[in-house]
């Protein structure tokens, strides 16, 4: 069983795991590569002074496998309640989580087949979205969204930023207090 589950790998999804598994929260990431960052050429991500979508998309992958996260390439078929926890179908595989985080982008297939509830996007080109509310929960407790897949502004930096603020009210659910993650510059 792992605490979290996220579904996506982009700039929402991997943002999420980084700070789920540096949290040392067992986490599973299951992505089917078909992210729309991959064609993004990025000069307004706050930090960063340039890069392609395809070596942010990399990076942040490659960041939440550095603490652990475990990411699976497939496709999220459906999501399954069970007593303490989710199940998650996917083509060849079933896994198991007590939280999941649908970080899925444009795509809104695996909400609908779930019983979550969507919305219309109010975004530019966003057909439909997950219904979310500001912590990024859905209608489903235990289910959470992030990113463009939450209706958030289809922007690098803040489906990144919504990911990281989803991530950190699951840990702070799991852990009964409010989470923080900082590092300090050894002097
Ligand atoms: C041409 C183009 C140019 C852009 N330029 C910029 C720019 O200059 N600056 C900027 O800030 N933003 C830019 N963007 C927008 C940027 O890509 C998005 O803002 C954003 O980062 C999307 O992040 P996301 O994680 O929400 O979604 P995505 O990056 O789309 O990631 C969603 C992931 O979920 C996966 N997924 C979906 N459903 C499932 C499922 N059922 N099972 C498993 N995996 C699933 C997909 O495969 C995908 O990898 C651009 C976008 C495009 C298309």
């Amino acid at each position: 069983m792992y605490d979290v589950a996220i579904i996506g790998a982009g700039p929402a999804g991997a943002s999420a795991a980084l700070f789920t598994a540096k949290a040392g929260k067992k986490t599973l990431v299951i992505d089917s590569d078909q992210s729309i960052t991959k064609r993004a050429w990025v000069e307004n991500h706050y930090g960063v002074e340039e890069i392609t979508g395809p070596d942010l998309v990399a990076i942040g992958k490659k960041q939440a496998a550095k603490f652990g996260a475990e990411l699976i390439e497939g496709k999220a078929q459906s999501i399954e309640k069970l007593e303490d926890g989710f199940k998650i179908v996917t083509e060849n595989a079933t896994y198991e989580a007590k939280h999941v985080i649908l970080a899925t982008g444009l795509m809104a297939d695996l909400a609908e087949a779930s019983g979550i509830e969507t919305k219309p996007g109010t975004e530019p080109r966003i057909k439909t979205v997950v219904k979310a509310d500001a912590e990024g929960k859905t209608n489903i407790p235990g289910i959470w969204a992030a990113g463009t897949a939450a209706g958030v502004s289809v922007h690098t930096i803040i489906t990144a930023g919504d990911g990281a603020k989803v991530a950190i009210n699951v840990i702070s659910e799991l852990n009964g207090e409010r989470y923080v993650d900082h590092d300090v510059l050894k002097s």
